[in-house]
């Protein structure tokens, strides 16, 4: 990590700790597995980056040609929350509770959006 990571609930800077220590639902489905590193994490000069995000094709080929890269791309987007801000916590960290609340409100309000992303990289929706 090159990058120090910021608080819980801060702007997402793009160090890579939490793909590092462990898969986000998106990659778990996809990898089968929890354990980091995520195999999609990519470097970008100092930062990490999401190849879900940034190249789809080239970790889901058939999901890319059914759907279409961008698609792909933006449903992932979708799905690892990016814009929401920094959602992993390192064991000495505080939870920010505000963030924590943010975060479940915004998911209700998005879930038909989740759903379809989660349709587009061909996993079923969730339960209502
Ligand atoms: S969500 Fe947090 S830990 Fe993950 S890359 Fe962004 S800033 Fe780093
Ligand atoms: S799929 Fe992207 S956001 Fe999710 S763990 Fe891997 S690199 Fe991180």
């Amino acid at each position: 990590m090159t990058i120090t990571k910021p608080p819980h609930g801060a702007p997402c800077n793009g160090c890579g700790y939490c793909c590092e220590e462990e898969l986000c639902p998106l990659a778990s489905m996809l990898f089968r597995r929890v354990e980091g590193p995520c195999p999609a994490l990519q470097p970008d000069r100092d930062r990490r980056i999401c190849g879900l995000m940034a190249n789809p094709g080239q970790y889901a080929p058939v999901r890319a040609f059914v759907v279409g890269t961008k698609a792909l791309s933006d449903a992932a987007s979708v799905l690892i929350g990016v814009g929401v801000g920094c959602d992993a916590q390192t064991e000495d960290e505080p939870y920010n509770k505000a963030f924590g609340q943010r975060l479940r409100r915004e998911f209700s309000r998005n879930a038909d959006r989740v759903n379809r992303a989660l349709i587009a990289w061909g996993f079923p929706p969730l339960p209502r």
